[in-house]
Order: C-alpha cells, then sequence, then structure tokens
C-alpha cells in the first residue's frame, strides 16, 4: 500500500546525522512507492533541506523557531505535531538516537499510535512491511508486521544503508508554522565532553579498551590505530569504572548500544552486559590473554595475545596498507 512517511532529520552542530539518511531509506521502503518527507526542526535547518532531498526524501518541511534551537522534548513535540497536523502522514520513521528514544514515544503517545522502536531492518515479504529488531540484549531477533494504524519506527543506526545521494534531486522545501509555547525545559547551556575525533554511535570503526588496557595511558594505542581507520575508541565498563576513560564511551547494556562494520574488543573478557552492546557489530575482532575469555565466543576472528603487543602491530600493517 503506498503510503506518504515522514522521516525526521537530525541535526547536530549545524549538518544533518548520518542516521537522518538511513532513515529515508528506511521511510522509501515504508512507503512502499508513495512519498517520503523529510522533517527538519530547529532554529536554523532549511539549508539543510537539500542534502535530504539528495539522499532520496521527495520533499522537505520546516519548523523553525529560536526556541528549537537546542532539543527539548516539548518544543520538538509541538513542533512536529503541527507538522503530523498538516501532512496526516500514514508512517512515521526516526533514528533510535537519544534525541528519537525520548521523542518517539511522546509522540506515539500522543497520537495513539503504536512503536516499533530499534528496528535493525525493514523489508517486504509476502504483501506485508517487515521489521526486524534485536530483543533479550541482542540474543534473539524478532519479526514484526503492523496490521493497522500508523507505521512508526525508529531504526538503529549503522543498519540500514543510505541510498546513494544524487545531487541532481530536487524537490519542494516548505516551512510549517507551529507555535512553541510553555516549554518546560529551558536548555540554559549546552557543556560538551572533549570528544576526539568520530561519533561513537555512528563510527564504522570501533577499537574498544577493556580493564586489560590497565590505565589512561594504556588506551593511546588504540587511540592510535581508531585514528588510523577513521573510528572511534569505545570501553568496557571495567575501564570506566576503573577510571581509566570517561563514562561517555562505555557499550553495553547500561551503555551504547553499537553495531560497526569493525569491532576490535582489547583486554575485554566478554560480560554478557557487554555484548548487549556491540554482538551485532559485523565484523568482531578480540584481543585477549586469556584463551577461554567469553569473547571469544562471538569474535570472528580472535587473536589470544598481549594486546600492547599486537594493537601496535596491527597499526604497522593498516599503515603499510593505506601507503
Ligand atoms: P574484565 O572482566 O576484568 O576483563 C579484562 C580482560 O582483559 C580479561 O579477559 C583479561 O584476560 C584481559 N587482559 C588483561 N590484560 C591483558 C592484556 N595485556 N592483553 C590482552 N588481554 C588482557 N559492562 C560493560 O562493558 N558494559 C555495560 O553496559 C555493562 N552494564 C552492566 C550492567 C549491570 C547491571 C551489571 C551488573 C554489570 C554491567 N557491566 C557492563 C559490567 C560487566 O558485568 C563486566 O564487569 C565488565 O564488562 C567487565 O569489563 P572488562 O571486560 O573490561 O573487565
Amino acid at each position: 500500500m503506498a503510503r506518504k512517511v515522514l522521516v525526521l532529520g537530525e541535526v547536530r552542530d549545524g549538518s544533518l546525522r548520518n542516521v537522518s539518511f538511513e532513515a529515508v531509506a528506511a521511510g522509501k521502503t515504508a512507503s512502499e512507492g508513495g512519498e517520503v518527507v523529510g522533517v527538519l526542526i530547529g532554529d536554523s535547518v532549511s539549508a539543510l533541506a537539500n542534502e535530504m532531498i539528495h539522499y532520496g526524501a521527495d520533499r522537505v518541511v520546516t519548523v523553525e523557531d529560536e526556541k528549537l534551537k537546542q532539543y527539548t522534548p516539548d518544543g520538538y513535540s509541538q513542533a512536529l505535531m503541527a507538522v503530523i497536523d498538516s501532512e496526516r502522514p500514514e508512517g512515521l520513521i526516526f533514528g533510535h538516537t537519544a534525541l528519537g528514544k525520548d521523542l518517539a514515544p511522546k509522540i506515539a503517545a500522543k497520537l495513539e499510535s503504536g512503536l516499533i522502536s530499534d528496528v535493525t531492518s525493514l523489508e517486504e515479504a509476502g504483501g506485508n512491511l517487515v521489521f526486524t529488531r534485536p530483543i533479550y540484549s541482542g540474543k534473539a531477533f524478532e519479526k514484526k508486521i503492523v496490521t493497522d494504524g500508523l507505521l512508526f519506527a525508529t531504526i538503529r543506526p549503522n543498519n540500514i544503508a543510505p541510498l546513494e545521494k544524487d545531487e541532481s534531486r530536487t524537490g519542494d522545501v516548505a516551512s510549517v508554522a507551529a507555535e512553541i509555547k510553555d516549554l518546560r525545559t529551558i536548555i540554559k547551556e549546552v557543556v560538551r565532553k572533549a570528544s576526539e575525533g568520530v561519533d561513537l554511535s555512528e563510527a564504522k570503526v570501533i577499537i574498544a579498551g577493556g580493564r586489560g588496557v590497565k590505565s589512561e595511558e594504556g588506551f593511546e594505542p588504540l587511540k592510535e590505530l581508531a585514528s588510523l581507520l577513521n573510528g572511534a575508541v569505545g570501553a568496557s565498563r571495567g575501564a570506566c569504572d576503573a577510571d581509566y576513560c570517561d563514562y561517555s564511551l562505555q557499550i553495553g547494556q547500561t551503555g551504547k548500544v553499537v553495531t560497526p562494520d569493525l569491532y576490535i574488543a582489547c583486554g575485554i573478557s566478554g560480560a554478557i552486559q557487554h555484548l548487549a552492546g556491540m554482538s551485532n557489530s559485523k565484523v568482531i575482532v578480540a584481543i585477549n590473554k586469556d584463551p577461554e575469555a567469553n569473547i571469544f565466543k562471538v569474535a570472528d576472528y580472535g587473536i589470544v595475545g598481549d594486546l600492547f603487543e599486537v594493537v601496535p602491530l596491527l597499526t604497522e600493517e593498516f599503515k603499510k596498507l593505506k601507503v
């Protein structure tokens, strides 16, 4: 059934996050030949509209207001509800990001709709649109179809490939007026952690360190390899608890959930709570001194050895490939 699908674009530091383009691709599948409408919310976002169109949106609507400069649940839901009222979509797709996870249930409740969260793939099968999502901390997957009402999903970053960018694509860009009022949260200042390099939740390559890294300085060889591969550094909770690195790097059940193309786990034992955040990575390499370490059970490639020897050797070899 052809349907109109709204796709929320996520803006950070004046640019669209990659998950926005992945959501457009999911929206295209969900529209089943209907229309994909990008939605941009912020204080000055219309300049980004064409990029959503280049990645496959048929047109874009924007809601601009200086009160929308920073994300607040009230402000964004008022803006989005104004768009939903004017567009009357049959589908909604957001990224399963911190913003999407906060906003989507709120909108679903307002619309009295269901919500399929954390979708890792979406395809047409047997006349149905089938949404796949991990359950039990990634140990199993469930498949869902929507039989009635709004088709509303959040998609996990790094799982659904964006469509090829086509700069010759054109489409309408229009603004929707929304009254943004009675905000219960006012963001006075955003204090950023001094993070280096690539965003962990969108990284294609992650070099993660555990308690085996032994110190803050022990992360240096991991950082070098990550920077060479244009990747990000992550960590187990063991490393965070030991104060070797910041908690913003923690991957796992109570940290970030990541699905990079390549995950290199260095000195991480592979506790179930860590696996919950990374076991769906496409290729997993584990480096551990203990051949019995649990991490080897999920690894595609295992290296039994001292990470302080193995990681610099890998860096040397990757450097040769880059020459
Ligand atoms: P360890 O288990 O101590 O493993 C260190 C590993 O390093 C060992 O396997 C050792 O053989 C290896 N090693 C040591 N030296 C070297 C060397 N030189 N070279 C190579 N290998 C070496 N954990 C998470 O990671 N993320 C979570 O989100 C999370 N959430 C949790 C939630 C709850 C409710 C609970 C109870 C726990 C949670 N944990 C989480 C903690 C989890 O149970 C483990 O304690 C933690 O993951 C262990 O971290 P680690 O693997 O770095 O440390």
